[in-house]
C-alpha cells in the first residue's frame, strides 16, 4: 500500500474515533486543522495513526527524498548574560573563566580550517556577551564573505540580535538590514523555546519575548532572508502550549512565507537547572514530529537533529513527517552533547549519513541552505561500498 492507500484504509476503519476520522479526512483533502484539533491529536492520537497522516503529507511533498546539508558550526562563546533554566551549555558571566569567548580571528581560523572541504554553510550560534556586539559580527561576516564568498552564513538567533540591536540602538529591521549588507544570509531557528509566557517566564525569563523573537524573523523575511523555527518540547509545558507555539509560527508564515524548516528540539536534562524534570520517551518524540508535520501545513520541511535524538530515532522520524536530517561534518558543536544527548561525538561522514538514510528506504539528497540540490546520492556508490559488494558477490564454494 502506498501512503494514500494507508490513509484511506485508516479512514475506513469503523472503530476509528470520529474526531480522529475528521482530522484524517482533512489531511487527505489538504485542509488545515484547527487549534483544538491539534490539542486533540496530542491528547488522544496513537503513534500508528499519526504516522499514517504525517507520512502521507511528507510523501506528498517530498516522496522518499531526505535532505541533509554539509555545514560546520562556530560557537563564538559559551558565556551568556542570560539564565535559561534548561541550558546545559552556557556559563554565566560570573563563571566566565570556565568558558570560551572567541575573537574574530579565532572564528576566521575555524572558517579557514574548512577551506578544502565541500561544505556549503557555516552555522553560527552560542551565548550572548557584551563584547560580541554589532561591530564584532559585522566585521566577522565581512571577513568570512571576503575569504569564501559562496559559503552561506546562517547566523545567530533573535536572542543575540535582540540584545545586540538594543545596545546599538537600532530597530530590528535596520539591524538586520545592516548585517545582511555585511554578509549575513539567513537565520537558524533557535531561541524560540516555548512562546507562551506561562512557560517562557519559568524557563527563559530574561531573554527576548515571543513577540520580539517573531518580529525579528518577520523583519528578516521582509528583507528576503529565509529562516527556520524551533520548539523546545518535553519539559514543563502542556500539550496546548506546543500547539500555541506552532499556531504563532503558522500565522507568521501565512503573512511572510519566509520560514523554511521547523525543528522540534527535545529537552534534555543533563547538568542544567531543570535536571529534576524527566525527559519524554522516544514515542513522544515521534508523535511530536508527526503532529508538527500535520499542524504546520505551510512549512515545507520538518527537520530532526540526529545528534540530539540519536541515529536510530532519526531514522524512525523519517516515517513520521521528517524529511531533513541535520548533518554536521564533525564535532564542531557541543550544544547537544553538553545537554545529555546520546551522541557525545556528534560527527558523521557523508557516507555514514547517506547510509543511515538509505537503510530506511529513503532517497538521500545533499542540499544547500536554501534546498537547492547539491548532490543526489540515490545511485552513488561509495568506494567502500563497491569493495563490500565484491566481497559479498563471491560464490559459496564449501559444498
Ligand atoms: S539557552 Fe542560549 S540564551 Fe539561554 S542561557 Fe543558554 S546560551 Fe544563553
Amino acid at each position: 500500500m502506498d501512503a494514500k492507500e494507508k490513509l484511506n484504509f485508516l479512514i475506513s476503519n469503523p472503530l476509528l474515533d470520529s474526531e480522529l476520522r475528521n482530522v484524517a479526512n482533512k489531511v487527505l483533502q489538504e485542509e488545515r486543522i484547527t487549534f483544538d484539533e491539534g490539542v486533540y491529536l496530542y491528547e488522544k492520537a496513537e503513534l500508528g495513526y499519526l504516522g499514517v497522516l504525517a507520512n502521507f503529507i511528507r510523501e506528498k511533498r517530498h516522496g522518499d527524498i531526505t535532505f541533509f546539508n554539509r555545514n560546520f558550526h562556530i560557537e563564538p562563546t559559551n558565556v551568556c548574560v542570560y539564565d535559561c533554566k534548561f541550558c546545559s551549555y552556557s556559563r554565566m558571566i560570573k563563571e566566565r573563566a570556565e568558558g570560551w569567548e572567541m575573537d574574530v580571528e579565532g572564528m576566521m581560523d575555524i572558517v579557514k580550517k574548512y577551506d578544502d572541504e565541500a561544505v556549503t554553510e557555516v552555522h553560527i550560534t552560542g551565548g550572548v556577551v557584551p563584547k560580541q556586539n554589532l561591530d564584532f559580527y559585522a566585521e566577522f561576516f565581512k571577513k568570512c564573505k571576503a575569504h569564501r564568498p559562496e559559503l552561506h552564513i546562517k547566523g545567530l538567533t533573535p536572542v543575540e540580535y535582540y540584545y545586540i540591536f538594543k545596545k546599538a540602538k537600532l530597530s530590528h529591521y535596520d539591524g538586520m538590514k545592516y548585517l545582511q549588507s555585511c554578509g549575513l544570509d539567513s537565520m537558524p531557528g533557535g531561541g524560540a523555546e516555548i512562546f507562551h509566557p506561562e512557560i517562557r517566564e519559568q524557563i527563559a525569563h530574561d531573554k527576548c519575548t515571543a513577540e520580539q523573537w517573531l518580529d525579528i524573523h518577520e523583519q528578516a523575511h521582509k528583507l528576503g532572508m529565509h529562516t527556520n523555527a524551533t520548539m523546545l518540547y518535553g519539559h514543563i509545558e502542556q500539550f496546548w502550549h506546543r500547539v500555541d507555539h506552532m499556531e504563532r509560527l503558522r500565522q507568521l508564515q501565512d503573512k511572510t512565507g519566509g520560514f523554511q524548516t521547523f525543528i522540534p528540539l527535545k529537552f534534555r536534562n543533563k547538568e542544567n537547572q531543570m535536571s529534576h524534570v524527566s525527559e519524554v520517551s522516544v514515542i513522544e518524540d515521534l508523535r511530536n514530529y508527526a503532529i508538527a508535520r500535520i499542524y504546520l501545513d505551510n512549512f515545507d520541511h520538518i527537520k530532526a537533529y540526529w545528534a540530539m535524538i540519536s541515529r536510530d530515532t532519526a531514522q524512525m522520524s523519517l516515517a513520521f513527517g521528517v524529511d531533513d536530517i541535520d548533518g554536521t561534518l564533525d564535532d564542531t558543536t557541543k550544544i547537544y552533547s553538553m545537554a545529555g544527548a546520546e551522541e557525545q561525538n556528534p560527527g558523521m561522514s557523508t557516507q555514514q549519513l547517506v547510509e543511515l538514510i538509505r537503510k530506511v528506504g529513503r532517497h538521500p539528497i545533499e542540499r544547500d541552505t536554501l534546498y537547492h540540490v547539491v548532490t543526489d546520492y540515490k545511485d552513488v556508490v561509495f568506494e567502500d561500498d563497491s569493495k563490500k559488494k565484491n566481497y559479498y558477490a563471491l560464490p559459496v564454494v564449501n559444498n
